[in-house]
């Protein structure tokens, strides 16, 4: 069985994009594999501006509430929070000594992140490297995320392998996993970004837990083009296909059927069926959200236990890591 790893920030209200591009992944995986799904904390704190202490705690509780609502089961995966694992900081801060800086300066997220902090902390610079901690102290095979990571996996494969060349301890080269349609959904207002939950733009993103009226108001503003309709003699631009995009993952139909149902209907028609297929998917995860999420101290039972386990994991990990380099 293959070990899966992956973790979504608790820095705001998920959004679709999450949804389709890293959640719904997992769980329509999980079966196949032995699954650790993070709630990666530490991360959050990359941004620090953007954080209060009680709103983090409050926002790490209601993605594992999330996790769960969208078919995550704890029986079945591991689903813990970072920071209560100790030893991804451990791991962190030994690949910190062994990543080159010439890689990390590669990086695209970092410098777009930082275009809109005004004092930029090393963290979010360091963020690629704690995330190959996150996957390498599990010796993971395969990490399901969104296309935007692609980098950062790809620097997590190098770190793995060039640790190995220095120590003699070869960590598992982390495999991703993504979707081929969906794997980067694109904002409503605007889609040549990509849709993030910690965006404050207007007409932005979808909310997971969002209401169906704001669901359906939000698809009713999402910028398409200046034609009126789809029309598949033309290039489709970025909103429709967009668009599309969302249908497809909601409904599983594949690009084509998705282009020949819409084929020569209004713009109008389109975001309603395309928000009507996201509103059905949709509301029974807001429903059992509310009803996991209320209670609390279930919740962190289980996010307690599964931290104990993944520790136990994590550890016997690091004490080879701590052999191979020597310290401890
Ligand atoms: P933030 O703005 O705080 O970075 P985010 O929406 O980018 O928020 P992350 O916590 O960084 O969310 O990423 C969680 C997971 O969701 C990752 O696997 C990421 O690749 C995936 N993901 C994020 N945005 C999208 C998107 N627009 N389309 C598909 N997948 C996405
Ligand atoms: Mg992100």
């Amino acid at each position: 069985q293959k070990t899966v790893f992956s973790g979504v920030q608790p820095t705001g209200n998920l959004t679709i994009g999450n949804y389709i591009g890293a959640l719904s992944l997992w769980v329509a995986e999980q079966d196949k594999h032995d699954n650790i799904f993070c709630i990666v904390d530490l991360h959050a704190l990359t941004i620090p501006e953007a954080i209060t202490a009680a709103g983090l705690r409050e926002k790490t509780l209601d993605v594992a509430a999330l996790y769960m609502a969208c078919g995550i089961d704890s029986d079945r995966s591991l689903i813990f929070v970072q920071s209560q694992v100790r030893q991804h900081s451990e791991l962190a801060w030994i690949l910190n000594c062994v990543t080159p800086m010439g890689w990390m300066n590669r990086m695209t997220q970092f410098k777009s992140k930082s275009e809109n902090v005004e004092t930029i902390g090393v963290g979010l610079y360091d963020y690629p490297v704690l995330m190959a901690a996150d996957i390498l102290v599990y010796n993971a095979d395969l990490v399901p995320v969104g296309d935007d990571q692609r980098q950062h996996l790809e620097i997590a494969q190098d770190i793995a392998q060039r640790f190995g060349n220095l120590f003699g301890y070869q960590f598992t080269r982390p495999e991703m996993l993504a979707r081929k349609e969906g794997a980067r959904i694109m904002g409503l207002d605007d889609p040549t970004a990509k849709m993030s939950k910690s965006s404050s733009a207007r007409g932005h993103a979808v909310g997971i837990l969002d209401e169906p009226a704001a669901i359906m108001k939000a698809f009713k503003s999402a910028k398409t083009d200046s034609g009126s309709g789809v029309d598949l003699s033309q290039p489709l631009s970025p909103g429709v296909v967009n668009l599309m995009a969302i249908y497809g993952a909601f409904t599983g139909k594949t690009r084509a059927e998705c282009e020949a149902e819409f084929d020569g209907a209004g713009y109008g028609k389109l975001k309603t069926t395309v928000a009507d297929a996201v509103i059905a998917g949709l509301t029974p995860v807001r429903e059992r959200f509310h009803a996991i999420r209320g209670d609390e101290a279930g919740l962190r039972r289980i996010l307690d236990r599964s931290a104990e386990a993944a520790a136990a994991r994590a550890e016997a990990t690091m004490v080879e890591v701590r052999q191979a380099v020597g310290i401890g």
